[in-house]
């Protein structure tokens, strides 16, 4: 046969994730940490691989990693899950509290990869936008949930592409409005030093998302993880794929959280590079820019597309939502090492009109 029959439905609006990685000089468009793993923590990564064997089926749970994750953040190992980077744990959600005749909250614009779980897996969307200065528009979220048929809702804070956090008061009173199961995605948690997970104790419908690709520069291996409630927990378990964590990664986030202590000089860079570079894009005429609190910030200039392409001609990257459903006109940039956001600024300032 030289024809196939058609895919899934669900699968006709979905374009495949194309994360527009051309080759630059200077990578500012996917949140990457600027700095690779140094030097000392790699050769211990090297050391570790090495006791690896290849022939055997990982652990399943990477329960070294788990115990270790959950020993840090107070908690029993029932009450993590790693998965093959936070994405395989936002995939897990949407087939385990999603499907048909449910229903998913977000509150775009954020992670386009929400809507899309949920699109694969028949999962009915509800869209709460958030108010034009992209904050979270509570009182509408608050009163939706209400109705009382909202199967899960994912809350990120910081939000991506916008940097703003969620307010800990917002999350409280959702937690309580509702049965449904919230997610927190602290994606960017090191850069904003805020997180929930003092609230897992006493709300079972909390469950915390984390990931290694941005603060501790793992993007490249693909890990992340969960803290929740092991009833919660057990859900996740039933649908994951048994061996997504590799054993090269595991070794690898095990060597690189045991030392994540030397990661924290990087993040404090990170955060005022975050702060200069926001304090130069707002004193440029035609932009503005939004506060954040991750390692990105995202800024409106006037013919953004045309800005993007002039940046990418001067071998700079940064990601294009001009076209993003109420992200017109906007760019994100993620901070990068000194030099390059340097470069960036001295790009910007050419670029646009005087
Ligand atoms: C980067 C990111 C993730 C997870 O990324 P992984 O690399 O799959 O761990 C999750 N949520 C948000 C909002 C992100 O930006």
């Amino acid at each position: 046969m030289n024809s196939v029959r058609a895919s899934a439905p669900q699968l006709a609006d979905i374009t495949p994730y194309d994360p527009k990685y051309l080759p630059a000089r200077a990578y500012l468009s996917a949140n990457e940490n600027p700095c690779d793993v140094e030097t000392e923590v790699r050769n211990e990564i090297k050391r570790e691989i090495n006791k690896v064997a290849f022939n055997r089926y990982p652990d399943p749970l990477a329960n070294e990693l788990r115990d270790m994750i959950a020993e840090a953040n107070g908690l029993d190992r029932d009450c993590v899950l790693v998965g093959n980077g936070g994405d395989e744990l936002l995939f897990d959600i949407a087939l385990a509290w999603g499907g048909p005749g449910r229903k998913f909250l977000n509150m775009p614009p954020t992670f386009s990869v929400y809507q899309n779980n949920a699109e694969l897996t028949n999962t009915e969307v509800v869209d709460i936008p958030r108010l034009a200065d992209y904050t979270i528009d509570e009182e509408a979220v608050l009163s939706r949930v209400a109705r009382g048929d909202i199967d899960y809702v994912i809350v990120t804070s910081p939000n991506n592409p916008t940097g703003d956090l969620a307010d800990e008061r917002f999350i409280l009173r959702l937690l309580d409005a509702t049965d449904a199961l919230v997610m927190v995605d602290e994606a960017y948690f090191e850069f904003s030093r805020g997180t929930v997970r003092p609230y897992l104790a006493q709300h079972k419908n909390l469950v915390i998302l984390r990931t290694f690709s941005k603060a501790f520069s793992l993007a490249g291996v693909r890990v992340g993880y969960l803290l929740g409630n092991p009833e919660v927990i057990r859900e996740f378990l039933k649908v994951r794929q048994p061996y997504s964590v590799d054993a090269v990664s595991q070794a690898i986030a095990r060597v690189v959280f045991r030392n994540r202590a030397k990661f924290e000089r990087g993040i404090m860079q990170i955060v005022s590079e975050r702060g200069r570079v926001f304090r130069e894009l707002s004193q440029m005429p035609g932009i503005t820019a939004y506060p954040s609190n991750a390692n990105y910030i995202l800024f409106r200039a006037e013919g953004a597309g045309e800005v993007w392409q002039q940046l990418y001609d001067r071998g700079i990257l940064v990601r294009d939502f001009s076209r993003a459903p109420m992200l017109q006109d906007c760019l994100r940039v993620s901070i990068g090492s000194p030099e390059e956001n340097d470069e960036f600024l001295a790009a910007l300032r050419e670029i646009l009109p005087k």
